[in-house]
This record gives C-alpha cells, structure tokens and sequence, in this order.
C-alpha cells in the first residue's frame, strides 16, 4: 500500500511534525485532513527550527506536494501569515506545490469571538481550548452555517448569506455570552475578500487529487493533528478537540474510501503530557513532572502554555491501538528519560476496588482511577549520537520490549533527539522501510 497514516497516539504534542518531516522526502503528497491552526508541529533540521501550524510537513521536503484536505479548517489570516513565513525562508509554495480543498470551512473573526467568550463564561468549567476559534467553526460546519473555500469564488452570493450570520453571531456573543465584543461585518467582508486573493490560486479537489495519486501508486501520507485522546468522540470527552482526530477521520476528512489507507503509524512519547484540562491518570505532580518538563521542553507550541507531564500510560495507549488499528507505533523523546534510574509503566487502572479494560467513559470516572504501574530499570547513556538499535542501551532495549509486548503492538521508530537526523527506522519495519527508500 502506498500510503501512510500517522496518528498522535496520545493526547497530542507526540512529535508527528518531526516523524512527517522524516517519513516525507519520497512522499508525492503530505496532507493534512483535521483540525486546523490549533495544531502546532515543530521540526528540527540542520539545526534549523520550523514551527507549523496549518501547512503539512512535508513542505520542507522539496520534491512533496502539499494538500490541505477537506477536513481541515482554514483561517485566512494564519494561512496568510505562515506561508509568508515559510516564502521568506526560501520554500517554494506555489499552487502546484500547496493545494487547498474547495470544500474545507473558514474559520473567521467571529468564531474565534465565540471561542474566547465562550471559555470565558464557563469558568471553572472550561475545557483549555487554544481559543483559535477551531470549534465554532467546526460548531458551523455541523449546523451547515459555515463559508467553505469554495464560496470565495462566489462572493456576489455569499455576501448577503454572511451578512445575516455576523448579524446573528453578534446576537449570540452579546445577548448570550455577554462578551464585550462584537464583530463589525465589513472587517469580516475585507478578510474574507483577502481570502479570497489568498486561497483561491490554491484550490483544488483533494478528493478526485488523492483518488487518481492512489491508483497511480503515489506515496500518500497522511499527517494527524492532535492526539487520538482528544478524537471529538472517542477521546476523554468533554476534554477533546472538535475533530476526528482518529484514522477514521483520513477518509472523511479527505474524501476517499478508507481502502485507501495503508500501514497506521501512531506516534507516542516515551512518557505523557497533556495540554489544558482534563483527567491525567498518570501526571506527576512533583519534580520528576518538573524534570521531564525541562528536559523535553514540554511548552505549547501554539500557546506557550507549560504541559503537564506524567509517565507512558499503557492504557490509552492501548485505547490508541485499537480506536486507529494502529499497526506500529513509534517511539519519540526517549532520550528525555535518559539519567532516571527507572522508569514507570501505567499498565491498568483500578477504580473502587476494580480493573478497568479500558479508559472510562465519564471524565469523573477516569479522574479517580488509581494507575498501577510495572517499574522497569532506566539508562544513564547520552542517546544523542544513537542511529541504530544496536547502540541502544541494552536497559532501553528491554524497556522498549516489554513495552512493546504489553501493547501488543511492535515499535518501528525510534526517536532520541529534536533534529531529523536523531530518528532510525527498525529494520523489521519493511512497510514504512519500502515507503522512504
Ligand atoms: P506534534 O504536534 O506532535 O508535531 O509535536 P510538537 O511539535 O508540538 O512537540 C514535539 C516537540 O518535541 C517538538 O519541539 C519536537 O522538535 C520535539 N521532539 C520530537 N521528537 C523528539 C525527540 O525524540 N527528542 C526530543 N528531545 N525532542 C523531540
């Protein structure tokens, strides 16, 4: 099968843009099929940073095209800005190489009003959303109220159907959520107009695109966003994001048949974090949360906001495994454990007394499960210079063995550092092997 799909095993943040960036270079396409700037892909190559937040990663890669499919909502003033960025630093964006599907949402200025008032008036309650405004667009796909790429070639008739809808939202942002804020229709009319400059050179049909690159045998690689944890239905709900951010979600967020999907790959650290709130069975509250925190530099990169970090839970992950069919996994940040003198393991939950199979349904539920945990003996090498499972320290060999054998589930990368280079493929790996070489 050529193609690849590579999914955030955990509550996000796994390290997807790195292994993309890594995975991409004989990729004809990378392509983005959920979520939209709230997701924030950092990739380290040549000592050069990239931060992403809408653009695929496989744009480093000069010989990838890049799709953003139908699933994904789009806002013009990110996409704007990210691209000039990524221009400035040398990379070819043009419309061969950057395609935008005719049939993805807008995000605009009111729903990231609604976002910010809306977590503002819930109070204790809120969920930690990025505020970007993700949600109420996704909140206006679902109640068939949202502006689509395509509308932009329309103008003449969006514009009376937009009119009414601000003049709506207003109503909600003040009358409902109180907010001091409201939205003046011709700002949202020049941004959508700019938009229209913007996105329309791009726009494409992602579904007929990756169809016909199928049946010619390109290699297709599909990136996630966020964490199989935070999939709107199958994550720890309330605290989820507002799309399908399962494998499930390539084919509807793309427009083909999931006959289409090939090998799943899940990414996972070697350890937990987790972004906002939301029950974290396996969080260390002490300084070894404080340490692991440091030494992988666990801050939003779309927020800036500190992860709360906690040791590799084995039961989401086997959660990860079966919501996605995920075949292997690969394993990032494992030199960010080096120098512990062991390293823990969630591999059950209990709850009044009682085993769980699996993560509870109600977040009250999973907010009191006490985590049982298998210890295993740590490494104190440097991993930093290690290409190969052979210069692995034979403690994280048997680390990653037994990890793989409770998962049930064989581990086909390694990571041990932020640059591209610190990443090997194992060499029974020979789907994801056949796809880069
Ligand atoms: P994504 O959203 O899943 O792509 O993850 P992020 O980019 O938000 O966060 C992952 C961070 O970890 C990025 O800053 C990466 O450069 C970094 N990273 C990825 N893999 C490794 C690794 O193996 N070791 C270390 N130390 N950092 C890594």
């Amino acid at each position: 099968m050529p193609s690849l799909v590579v999914i955030g095993a955990q509550w996000g943040d796994e390290g997807k843009g790195k292994i993309v960036d890594y995975l991409a270079p004989k990729a004809e396409w990378v392509v983005r099929f959920q979520g939209g700037n709230n997701a924030g892909h950092t990739i380290v190559a040549g000592g050069v940073t990239t931060k992403l937040n809408l653009i695929p990663s496989g744009v480093l890669r000069p010989d990838t095209r890049c799709l953003i499919a139908a699933g994904v909502v789009i806002d013009p003033e990110v996409f704007a800005a990210e691209t000039a960025k990524l221009r400035e630093a040398g990379l070819d964006l043009s419309p061969r190489r950057l395609v935008v599907d005719r049939d993805a949402h807008l995000v605009l200025e009111y729903h990231r009003l609604i976002d910010a008032a809306r977590e503002e008036a819930r109070g204790a309650n809120r969920i930690g959303t990025t505020g970007r405004g993700i949600g109420p667009a996704y909140e206006d796909r679902a109640n068939r109220s949202g502006v689509r790429v395509a509308e932009l070639e329309a103008l003449g008739q969006l514009r009376p159907r937009l009119e009414e809808l601000v003049a709506e939202r207003n109503v909600y942002l003040q009358a409902v959520l109180r907010s001091e804020f409201s939205v003046d229709f011709e700002n949202v009319w020049r941004a959508v107009c700019k938009a229209a400059e913007l996105l329309l050179p791009h726009i494409g049909n992602g579904s007929l695109i990756l169809d016909r690159a199928l049946r010619r045998g390109e290699r297709v690689l599909f990136e996630g966003a966020q964490g199989s944890l935070l999939d709107q239905v199958h994550g720890t709900f309330p605290y989820v994001t507002s799309s399908h951010t399962i494998s499930g979600g390539v084919a509807t967020g793309c427009g083909i048949g999931p006959k289409h999907m090939g090998h799943v790959l899940g990414i996972a650290k070697a350890y937990s974090t987790r972004v906002g709130l939301g029950p974290f069975p396996t969080e260390l509250h002490d300084q070894l949360g404080h340490r692991i925190r440091e030494a992988g530099v666990e801050y939003g990169t779309v927020t800036g906001r500190p992860r709360r970090c906690g040791w590799f839970d084995a039961v989401g992950m086997r959660r990860a495994i079966r919501l996605n069919g995920i075949d292997s996994l690969a394993l990032t940040k494992l030199d960010v454990l080096s120098g512990l003198s062991s390293i823990k393991v969630c591999t059950s939950y209990r709850l009044d007394g009682n085993v769980l199979e699996d993560v509870p349904s109600l977040s009250q539920d999973l907010e009191r499960v006490e985590a049982e945990y298998l210890e295993l003996p740590g490494w104190s090498s440097d991993l930093k210079d290690v290409r190969s499972w052979g210069q692995l320290p034979v403690e994280l060999k048997a680390y990653l063995e037994k990890l793989s054998e409770i998962l049930e589930c064989p581990i086909s990368i390694i990571s041990v550092g932020a640059d591209r280079q610190a990443t090997f493929v194992a060499e029974s790996a020979s789907e994801i092997l056949a796809f880069i070489r």
